[in-house]
């Protein structure tokens, strides 16, 4: 039906829709590029589903197309559905064939192993489009909080750094999520999250870059899929892209908090959590026990600093030496 409003409104661009398939890698897999766009402003690129059994992001992408058809106020948005529809047909968090985590390989090589070749096309199409800023898609559990990572410039110096490191934090803050920032520097490297998608854009093309996660793996989950599509569009609203900007999600706590392992079974067990994602705690707190199948409490564990689980493992059993969670950690608790 005609918007005679919005046909009368000859200040606002009418955004356009266009679908591209890109060739990538030495299967020529298909991947969509849906493109939309509504004149002059910012290019971002929103990317799902490079962890192919991380799916939220792929129902936040189909349900943001129609509405950013019909609300884009200027720029352009490009959203990758898929980055690795392989793993997604197998319900694979790596890449089948050569078993590698694609999101770990960036900027790839064309004359690597079949990953790095599908790293390194995706690479240089998302380079092409020069886009302004990144907003990765993921899924960390299914008992979690919702949350905005940030990257660390650690190929970086200076000012350069810092103003980058800024413009990331100013993404994550327009989310409307709790934010953490990446492990410390060390771990950083030692876990090469400089050649995740969104540490080497932010690195190697000095392009500001968020990770949002949400949701269960496997399935679209309604809520979560909103919380992400609440998200981004936060983020799009912050640019000027969209005319209205959703309120934070309720699950936000507000602080800087870093990614942490959370406390590491000393047994091997049953893992009982005491403790939901998001509830703050002092240093000491319970935070989960270790039984054995004959009804024996084998381990208490507890907060090593004050923060909060962001997710629990999912896992019930546990051996010793696995983190029980994900734990967000202050410098001031
Ligand atoms: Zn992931």
């Amino acid at each position: 039906m005609l918007d005679l409003r919005r046909a009368l409104d000859y200040s606002r661009p009418v955004p356009s829709r266009s679908h591209a398939l890109l060739q990538a890698g030495p299967r020529a897999l298909d991947l969509p590029v849906l493109s939309i766009r509504a004149g002059a402003g910012p290019t971002v690129v929103v990317t799902a589903n490079i962890h192919g059994d991380e799916c939220t992001g792929i129902g936040a992408i189909l349900q943001l197309l129609p509405e950013l058809e019909d609300q884009l106020l200027g720029g352009t948005v490009h959203l990758y559905p898929s980055l690795n529809p392989e793993g997604l047909e197998q319900r694979s968090r790596r890449v089948p064939g050569d078993d590698q985590d694609l999101n770990r390989l960036f900027p790839g090589d064309a004359r690597g192993n079949p990953s790095e070749r599908l790293a390194q096309a995706i690479w240089e199409d998302i380079k092409a489009k020069k886009p302004d800023f990144l907003i990765d898609l993921h899924t960390d559990a299914a008992s979690a909080i919702p949350y905005a990572l940030l990257d660390r410039g650690i190929q970086l110096r200076g000012d350069t750094r810092r103003n980058l490191e800024q413009r990331a934090l100013t993404l994550a803050m327009a989310s409307g999520l709790t934010i953490l920032e990446e492990y410390p520097e060390d771990r950083y490297r030692r876990y090469r999250l400089d050649r995740a998608l969104t540490g080497a854009i932010l690195n190697r093309l000095q392009v500001p870059t968020v990770t949002l996660e949400a949701g269960p793996r496997l399935y679209l989950e309604e809520g979560s899929v909103a919380t992400l599509k609440a998200a981004i569009k936060g983020i799009l609203f912050s640019h000027g892209l969209l005319p209205e900007a959703p309120l934070p999600h309720p699950s936000r706590i507000l602080g800087r908090w870093r990614r942490d392992a959370g406390p590491r079974a000393g047994v091997a067990g049953i893992l009982v959590p005491l403790v939901r994602p998001g509830v703050i705690l002092k240093k000491g707190a319970p935070v989960a026990e270790i039984w054995s199948l004959t009804g024996e409490r084998l381990e208490q564990l507890v907060a090593e600093a004050g923060g909060f689980v962001v997710s629990l493992a999912e896992r019930s059993h546990v051996v010793a030496g696995v983190p029980v969670c994900t734990w967000a950690f202050s410098e001031e608790l």
